[in-house]
């Protein structure tokens, strides 16, 4: 698998294959494909497609792996408001918003700024938030080996504000623990960290 890369690099083979899709689409709901302001929309989606996609190509136990190492710090690490974007796999809208992590070392830490790439390597792929939640916990998990992981998601579904039912306003929150977040006391103490305003 190809590393994490911030350029923006497109396979024109399959960029042309979606371009095609889109410009179908614009056909089909009406629209004039050739009119003036939507001429290169079907490039343009495509490449966004692909961009909002691009986890499926990323490997982010390799990035965590990459960037570990030995250290004897054992509290709680916690990497907090990592904004998150990313697609419903059952409508292919958008949810966005905000993931807490957190871990407690044995023996190893990361550096911090592989955890929000982790974070967007698995948002960018077609998900439901519980299964990202999953993901993220998962992998860091099985690389690190923390004695504990904590991850919380916060985010609002496109799919829910604007068609079906119209809830503006609603946040779905979803967690999963291991380790020493199982513990009560351990996780209570991540959620008031997270919960409090530090600035
Ligand atoms: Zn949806």
């Amino acid at each position: 698998m190809a590393p994490y890369r911030n350029l923006e690099e497109y396979n024109i083979e399959i960029t042309n294959e979606v371009k095609e899709h889109f410009s179908k689409i614009v056909g089909d709901i009406g629209e004039d494909v050739t009119r003036e302001g939507l001429v290169k929309t079907p490039e343009r989606a495509a490449k966004a497609m692909l961009f909002l996609t691009q986890g499926y190509k990323q490997d982010a136990e390799e990035i965590l792996i990459g960037a570990m190492f030995a250290e004897d710090y054992d509290d709680m690490v916690i990497i907090k408001d990592i904004e998150l974007y990313s697609l419903c796999e059952h409508h292919m809208l958008p949810f966005f918003g905000k993931a807490h992590v957190a871990y407690i070392p044995n023996g190893h830490i990361v550096g911090l700024s592989k955890i929000p790439r982790v974070v967007d390597i698995f948002a960018r792929r077609l998900q439901v938030q519980e299964r990202l939640t999953h993901d993220i916990l998962e992998c860091i998990n099985k690389t690190l080996k923390p004695k504990g992981v904590a991850v919380v998601i916060e985010a609002a579904h496109m799919c829910m504000m604007m068609r079906g039912v119209q809830k503006q306003n609603s946040v779905t929150t979803t967690s999963g623990f291991r380790g020493q977040f199982e513990k009560i006391e351990t996780r209570n103490e991540f959620l008031k960290l997270v919960s409090a305003d530090l600035s």
